[in-house]
């Protein structure tokens, strides 16, 4: 019979990979907590129009890449990203009625039908957060200043932060009629993508990696020309808050990035590239000030980014956390088979990691079991030890050994696992 396999681009994370996944979900979550923020959880499946009105219909996720599907007479979609459906949850519970700012920080799985490569699956997961009801420019120096401390955490050193001002009101369409007409006349030396693209949203054509299309936008309009006074305030104060807060950063005045709900600040961190190569963009995000209002909510400034977790975690050196002394209790014969669960309850009950033999193997096979899963102390019971009440506590760090009453061996355990293991030679 042929062997099932998982879909295309959807991994699974195997227990011995999970350790670092729960370490930099935790570690996301601690510092997202110091930031102010709480975590939201929105559902996976979005009525596909949610997508198509915030992210836009002529972008490449709402193009070729959303899971949809129809159910009930509803066409659905497996959401391709965090902030839609946050800023739906935002609107649909009347939050801004409930408080002025709200900073929500969500993790989990996101659905894309992408090629997959490193770094670039169908099913990966975001950590993202959200904050609605501040204009900036102050949050947003402090949501990047949040993002290098958390980069910082996970040991990434070579972070670099680009930023970018999309502008506001007509200043985007304005500029898009500006590099339209720049463009137009040299439609033909343009990619494939591109040329399809001058048409349907040239903004994108900024983003190439083609050297035709980078080849023709020398020369091009830039964005910062077109942004008006309030925006470039706003973009100015922004480079000074990092600035003060000590923050290194560069202007990329290309930046635009692909999902069309942008407005004024826009950044991105790259990092890591010699491990990720091109899909080396580790984090982006932006300020979103009109989709709360197109969403049939009030006029709520908002602002937000989205972090793979996938390439973080190539990226990071994060180990997979101390395991803990782990303990094996063997056993010998029937009724210390039966008194081994016991004595493993007793155990954990008191917060330690225990595995117990319930198979009956020999006692070499045991102990065999008890150093491949390196267990600090290994704990021998035997009719006889049940008989006697006693237990045999055995060092397999330190070589010693015991013998505890059955009384005290919780205790005697938890005296040996506060002592330091011996270095091995
Ligand atoms: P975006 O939502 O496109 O702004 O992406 C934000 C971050 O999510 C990126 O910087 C990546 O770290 C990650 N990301 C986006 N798409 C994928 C994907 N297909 N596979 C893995 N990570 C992704």
């Amino acid at each position: 019979m042929s062997v099932l396999r998982a879909v295309k681009g959807m991994n699974d994370v195997l227990p011995d990979e999970v350790g670092r996944w729960q370490r930099l979900e935790a570690i996301f979550a601690r510092i997202a907590s110091l930031y102010g923020f709480a975590e939201v959880r929105t559902p996976y499946v979005e009525p596909t129009g949610l997508f198509v009105r915030t992210i836009g219909e002529a972008t490449d996720v709402v193009e070729k890449e959303m899971y949809s599907f129809a159910r009930h007479d509803e066409s659905l979609t497996l959401r391709p990203e965090g902030t839609a459906g946050a800023a739906r949850a935002y609107v649909e519970h009347a939050i801004h009625g409930k408080e002025t700012v709200t900073r929500w920080y969500y993790v989990g799985p996101m659905f894309r039908g992408e090629r997959p490569a490193r770094g670039r699956y169908r099913q990966f997961s975001q950590a993202g957060a959200e904050i609605f009801g501040d204009p900036g420019p102050g949050c947003d120096a402090e949501l990047i200043d949040m993002l290098v401390a958390f980069l910082g955490e996970l040991g990434i050193g070579d972070a670099q932060v680009s930023i970018n001002s999309l502008g506001s009101g007509d200043a985007r369409a304005r500029y898009r009629d500006a590099l339209t007409a720049h463009l137009t006349p040299l439609r033909a030396s343009l990619s494939d993508d591109s040329q399809r693209r001058l048409a349907s949203n040239p903004l994108r054509i900024l983003d190439s990696k083609d050297p035709r299309d980078r080849e023709q936008l020398q020369g091009a309009p830039l964005l910062g020309e077109f942004l008006s006074v309030e925006d470039q305030d706003h973009f100015d104060r922004l480079r000074r808050q990092l600035d003060v807060l000590g923050i290194a950063y560069a202007v990329d005045p290309k930046l635009v990035r692909g999902l069309d709900y942008y407005t004024r600040t826009l950044f991105e961190i790259k990092g890591a590239t010699a491990k990720l190569g091109a899909g080396d963009t580790l984090v982006g995000g932006g300020r979103y000030d009109r989709m709360i209002a197109e969403l049939g909510g009030p006029e709520v400034p908002s602002i937000g980014f989205a972090a793979g977790l996938e390439r973080l975690l190539i990226a990071s050196e994060l180990a997979e956390g101390p395991v803990g002394d782990r303990i094996f209790v063997a056993t010998l014969g029937a009724r210390a088979a039966e008194e081994g669960l016991v004595l493993a309850r007793d155990l954990r009950r008191a917060g330690m990691r225990v595995e117990v033999d319930t198979r009956g193997h020999s006692l070499k096979s045991q102990l065999r079991r008890a150093n491949t899963m390196a267990a600090r102390v290994a704990l021998i019971l035997g009719d006889s030890e049940v008989e006697g009440q006693k237990v045999v506590v055995k060092d397999l760090a330190g070589h010693g050994q015991t013998e505890e009453p059955r009384s005290g061996v919780v205790a005697a355990v938890g005296a040996l696992l506060a002592t330091p293991a011996p270095r091995s030679p």
